[in-house]
């Protein structure tokens, strides 16, 4: 067997597993559908603004230091990275809000002026969270996740019961902490796993860690930008790229991947790394006998949440929002069960605002401001204009209050974005934004496998498998299924 792979995707898992591969030697080709590489993290750019589609929280440095570090590279040779302090602005009922700062000791004095005796408190639990973080994301995310003896390891065993996997991260936050608004900061980053506080496991208290030790940074042009580093390195390590590709089929002859199908032709390929969605990539793309799951299990997982997002032009500036500002002036207790319990449009969400103006003017024409409003929804709702209409008036309405400006008539540009988006686009799973939900049951090894069980040379990457959503583990997920191909390579 030669060493042709031909990777599904160009969104932060694919530009990984490219990067490694070619890297190693491997002869790339990268195959997107859409016209830019991305995927969930596109840019958009319209009349003077450039918005980033999907995330804006940059978080976790070390990974993405680490991934570069890999190819003798950091950041810096890609893009410029600032600490934003505060980190963000947290609203709650009546305009009152607090703001997050970048500095540790400010933080524990925070938490200390609104409830005595709990700067003790973080100090331990952000200790324990560290500790997690560093076994969590130094060794378990790396794992292949293929079984669960691949967690049999010592200092894994060790650190076991540290680890928190069985009880939830509400209930460790509650027990520890009285005041709601505290508890809100310490429960909001568990968001971005895809399921309530009450249903992770407290092993995500690492993304406490991640938020109030590591920080939160802004690459100046916006996360796009970290993209575009992505793509510069695969391109010169020998990556071949292919845009407007969209892969519509795998062939495989007995238990071996032959060739890809795209717009009527087939690629001869020795691997396919498929990193768009997995279920995708699985229930539409792979013929019947090969597929790694049915149609039933899929059905049975827990996603993350999809969400409605509007990109917004803003022709004047707005007071009392940072660039991140997240706001549960509502009962998110009653939002989150509209998302995971009992699916439904929400009645009256919490909403989070991106105003990357506030950091970087060159996102905007002069004296405008770039906002992104987020909605989290559940994945597998319908979406219609009315429904995205009403939305607009409540997203506006909110605006509006928290910044005591008329907004209604200063948009200059407008484009929203749901579900039936992210299908078209990216071939989501129900819609979804954030992948697969990182709930008790889908951890480590219960997760879908890297590894497809019968055709040995078919991998999956990305934010459905390990080691699941957000930005750095999706960057992680290519560099490992990047490897277990490599292994796959050397054996043959
Ligand atoms: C709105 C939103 C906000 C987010 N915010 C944050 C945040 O602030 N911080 C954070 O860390 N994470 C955030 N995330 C999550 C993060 O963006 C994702 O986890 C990550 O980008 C997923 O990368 P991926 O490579 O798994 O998938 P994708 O980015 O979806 O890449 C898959 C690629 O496959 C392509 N594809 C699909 N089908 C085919 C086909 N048949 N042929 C060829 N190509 C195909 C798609 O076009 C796409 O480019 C956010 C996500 C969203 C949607």
């Amino acid at each position: 067997m030669s060493n042709k792979v031909a990777i599904i995707g160009s969104g932060f898992s694919g530009l990984s597993a490219a990067c490694s591969l070619a890297h190693k030697g491997f002869d790339v080709n990268v195959y997107e559908k859409n016209e830019l590489p991305g995927g969930r993290a596109r840019k958009l750019e319209e009349n003077g603004y450039v918005f980033d589609m999907g995330p804006t929280w940059y978080w976790l440095p070390d990974v993405f230091e680490n991934f570069f570090g890999a190819f003798g590279k950091t950041p810096s040779d890609y893009y410029k990275l600032v600490r934003l302090d505060p980190s963000y602005r947290m609203f709650f009922q009546n305009k009152e809000y607090l703001d997050m700062p970048a500095d540790y000791e400010s933080i524990l004095q925070l938490f200390e002026s609104i409830e005595p005796g709990s700067a003790k408190k973080l100090d331990k639990f952000l200790k324990e969270a560290a500790y997690k973080y560093q076994l969590g994301i130094n060794n378990i995310v790396h794992k292949p996740a293929l079984k669960a003896t691949d967690f049999m390891q010592w200092d894994i065993l060790k650190g076991a019961f540290k680890l928190d996997v069985f009880r939830s991260i509400s209930s460790v936050i509650r027990r520890q902490f009285k005041d709601e608004r505290l508890i809100r900061i310490l429960e909001f980053p568990v968001i971005f796993l895809g399921a309530k506080p009450a249903d992770t496991p407290a092993l995500y208290s690492l993304m406490n860690y991640a938020d109030m030790s590591l920080g939160t940074w802004y690459p100046m042009g916006g996360m796009y930008k970290v993209i575009e580093g992505m793509k510069q390195l695969a391109g010169e390590l020998g990556t071949t790229f292919h845009f407007n590709a969209p892969v519509s089929g795998i062939n495989i002859r007995n238990n071996l991947v032959t060739d890809i199908q795209l717009n009527g032709k087939s690629y001869a390929t020795d691997y396919v790394l498929g990193s768009a969605d997995y279920h995708y990539i699985d229930q539409q793309l792979t013929p019947l006998p090969y597929r790694n799951y049915s149609e039933k299990y899929w059905e049975k997982r827990s996603m993350a949440p999809s969400a409605l997002l509007f990109y917004l032009g803003i022709n004047k500036k707005l007071p009392n929002l940072l660039h991140h500002n997240l706001v549960f002036d509502t009962s998110f207790e009653k939002h989150a069960d509209e998302i995971y319990k009992q699916p439904k449009w929400p009645e009256e969400p919490a909403i989070y605002i991106s105003c990357s103006t506030k950091t970087d003017a060159q996102v905007a024409p002069e004296g405008h401001e770039n906002v992104i409003v987020l909605i989290p929804v559940a994945p597998g709702l319908s979406d219609s204009e009315n429904i995205t209409e009403h939305y607009y008036h409540y997203i506006l309405q909110k605006l509006e209050y928290l910044t005591g400006e008329n907004i209604k008539d200063h948009v200059v540009y407008k484009k929203s974005y749901a579900h039936s988006d992210f299908i078209t686009d990216y071939n989501a799973y129900k819609g979804n934004a954030y992948g697969l939900a990182n709930t008790l049951k889908q951890t480590g090894f219960m997760k879908p496998k890297i590894k497809n069980r019968k055709v040995k040379n078919l991998f999956y990457a990305g934010q459905l498998t390990t080691p699941g959503p957000g930005v750095p583990p999706s960057i992680i997920s290519g560099m490992v299924s990047a490897r277990e191909l490599e292994k796959q390579f050397n054996m043959n």
